[in-house]
């Protein structure tokens, strides 16, 4: 791949960016979350069409136009999200969006014959026509190694594969991959695991903020480069100065103990493994971790979420045992969940910024059902004046705001609940850079005025302005806490990554 450039929107995800595969290589694709690791395998896989730039394929330039396209030019990639019918049968699976016919009639009997040959090359022992959704997530990832088999892929690229298995399976698709190398496969694995990097990859090459960094072999980029590639840039110092540290001897207004959330997948390994720590009222607690460290989970855990029988260990509340049944509970309860989903936050894009900004405190405008229209609009008023909403006036549809006032609105309506514990993950993600200052300013208030603050966000610099401490997640454990002051954007990322 060279010269790839590639934008959504306004955004440049990815900048004249190059990529070389070779045949019988394990290449694994390195960066950040964000980076445009899965955006520049879904170019090379006929997802998303490149603004620039070209993709070659033995020396010849191809496009892909969808992934079938792809898939059929040998190039199969298993995404992230795993894209398989649950319902179907795993030889159905295998050949879906190409069943093969003879004269307008399924060859069943070709197929099901296929499968098993493929399944057994893979030492799966399945039969073709049992129903996906059977069976656990790491055959369910074979599966569409399978599929990847069953196209004759020259090129198979897997995004994050083990994220989700637990290490047995891990040691199978290990073996399958090297097995895969040696029939001339060129393979692009992306992991955030720095064990995983060096069994496995012969190459590594480097992505940060959209940007190829460095390509080299394995051995050639330990550990502590790979890492420095990575982070690459220099934190503005400014950012960490000037800082309060929050009170010690403040009272401990969330406390999580041994909490552990199940997937909702038999046998995947936990979400979140047996987590514990704790926020005193006027700190900010970063949770840092990459994808799939969990971290996103236990806040959405904590929030009720997942309810109440896939979360188990203790929480307690200002002292108060906490068992969150549901995201309205966690909210009678104290606890706000922010995000940058406007769909979960719960906006309504149809209505103005009063009726936004208050939809959560219902209970406080309408006492006994009746709403009190001049208290909404007061309530409004007030929290939207102190987070400096910029809206032509609070009258104004929230669809027509830009995204950073709506993200304004959002924490405006979270306030108005008057939260004792906020949980935040990726409360600034697509927010311009004005207004991401404006909710620091929002959130150090908060933290001023007494909140217990948990943040996730996977702008490094923004982690470390924020916290007053960050525990660092991998593989669903917290690996490691560290003060501020102790902490280095290198440090946390050796953590997240499983480094000792
Ligand atoms: P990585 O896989 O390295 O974590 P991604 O390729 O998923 O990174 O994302 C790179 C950037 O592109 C991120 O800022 C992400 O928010 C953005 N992005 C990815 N897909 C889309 C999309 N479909 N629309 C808009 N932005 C996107
Ligand atoms: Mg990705």
């Amino acid at each position: 791949m060279i010269g790839i450039v590639k934008s959504f929107g306004e955004h440049r995800v990815l900048d004249q960016v190059q990529f070389p595969l070779r045949e019988g290589e394990v290449h694994v694709l390195a960066g950040e979350n964000g980076a445009g690791k899965s955006t520049l395998m879904k170019i090379l896989g006929g997802v998303y069409a490149p603004d620039a730039g070209e993709v070659r394929l033995l020396g010849r330039p191809v496009r892909f136009r969808s992934p079938r396209e792809a898939a059929l030019g040998g190039v199969a990639i298993i995404h992230q999200e795993l894209s398989l019918v649950p319902s179907m049968s795993v030889a159905d699976n295998i050949y879906l969006g190409r069943e093969r016919t003879t004269r307008g009639w399924m060859r069943f009997g070709h197929q099901h014959n296929e499968s098993t040959r493929l399944l057994s090359r893979l030492g799966l022992d399945i039969l073709p026509c049992t129903a996906v959704g059977d069976l656990p997530i790491s055959f369910q990832q074979m599966i569409e190694i399978a599929k990847a088999l069953s196209l004759n892929a020259r090129i198979l690229v897997m995004d994050e594969p083990t994220s989700a298995l637990n290490e047995p399976e891990v040691e199978r698709l290990f073996a399958v991959v090297n097995d895969l190398k040696r029939s001339g496969c060129g393979i692009v694995y992306i992991t955030h695991k720095l064990e995983e990097v060096y069994r496995i990859a012969d190459r590594i090459t480097v992505l940060r903020d959209g940007r190829w960094i460095a390509t080299a072999p394995a051995r050639e980029m330990p550990a502590p480069l790979l890492i420095r590639h990575m982070v690459g840039r220099e934190l503005d110092e400014r950012v960490t100065a000037g800082r309060t540290i929050a009170r010690s001897n403040a009272p401990v207004l969330l406390r999580v103990e041994h909490v552990t959330v199940r997937s909702s997948r038999r046998s995947a390994r936990p979400l979140v493994d047996n987590v514990g720590f704790e926020v005193r009222a006027g700190e900010i607690v970063g949770l840092a971790g990459l994808q799939g460290s969990g971290n996103s989970d236990l806040l959405w855990g904590v929030f009720g979420a997942f309810g109440r029988r896939r979360v188990s260990g203790e929480i307690r509340i200002g002292g108060a045992a906490y068992r969150p049944r549901s995201p309205g509970w966690a909210i009678r309860n104290g606890v706000a969940l922010v995000t940058n989903d406007r769909q979960r936050n719960g906006l309504v894009t149809g209505l103005d910024v009063v009726a936004n900004a208050t939809l959560a405190a219902l209970p406080r405008v309408s006492p006994a059902g009746w709403l009190r229209r001049g208290e909404e609009v007061a309530l409004a008023t007030d929290s939207t004046r102190a987070l400096r909403l910029r809206a032509a006036s609070l009258r104004q549809r929230v669809a027509t705001l830009s995204g950073g006032n709506q993200q304004k609105v959002v924490l405006a309506k979270w306030m108005n609940i008057q939260p004792r514990v906020l949980l935040l993950d990726e409360p600034t993600r697509g927010v311009d850079v004005g207004a991401k200052q404006e909710i620091y300013q929002i959130l150090d208030d908060w933290r001023r005025a007494g909140h217990a603050i948990v943040l996730i966000t996977s702008e490094m610099p923004e982690l470390l302005m924020l916290s007053d401490r960050i525990v660092v997640m991998h593989r669903g454990r917290a690996v490691t806490a560290m003060e501020r002051k102790e902490a280095t954007q290198e440090r946390i990322l050796h953590a997240a990554m499983g480094g000792d």
